[in-house]
């Protein structure tokens, strides 16, 4: 199967990077602000990566995570990483997805996480409409890559 974050195109929803990873907004974003967390090489589980990059991918997140609650005036977040098959892993490239969160913004603050896997259904399917306009997608990663820059969270070397 191909990988959807190793295709070219997925650059286009990338609005900053560190070293070895790549924050992109999420195209059927299960809410305003979520986003992917991925590593530029196509590794699959967070067991493969050394120590160094692990705490380069928490750290890098949370500079990401700050941004994003500034952007979407969020006041909590969740992280979520599933690792393996086994545990809903359906891309075989590590991601970990970041939503911010708003008091109501879902029924029960819990809701988000069945709407995890029902995004990757999108996500895999070109075809899907709930899908972000490309207008749509320019616009708010435009917005995001400024903001990112500015904040010097584009510290590519
Ligand atoms: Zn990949």
């Amino acid at each position: 199967m191909e990988c959807p974050f190793c295709e070219s195109s997925f650059l286009n929803a990338v609005f900053a990077e560190s070293q070895n990873f790549m924050a992109a907004y999420n195209l059927a974003p299960i809410l305003p602000g979520h986003v992917l967390i991925v590593p530029k090489n196509h590794i699959e589980s967070i067991l493969d990566l050394s120590d160094d990059d692990l705490s380069e991918m928490m750290i890098f997140s949370r500079k990401v995570t700050k941004l994003l609650l500034r952007v979407f005036k969020a006041e909590a977040f969740d992280w979520s990483i599933q690792d393996q098959e086994a545990a809903g892993q359906t891309i075989s490239h590590l991601h970990m997805h970041i939503v911010p969160r708003i008091k109501g913004d879902l029924k029960d603050p819990g809701d988000w996480y069945p709407k995890i896997n029902e995004n990757y259904k999108v996500l895999l399917d070109s075809d899907k409409r709930e899908k972000l306009s490309n207008e749509e997608i320019k616009r708010v990663v435009s917005r995001l890559r400024d903001l990112s820059h500015n904040e010097g969270n584009n510290s590519k070397v």
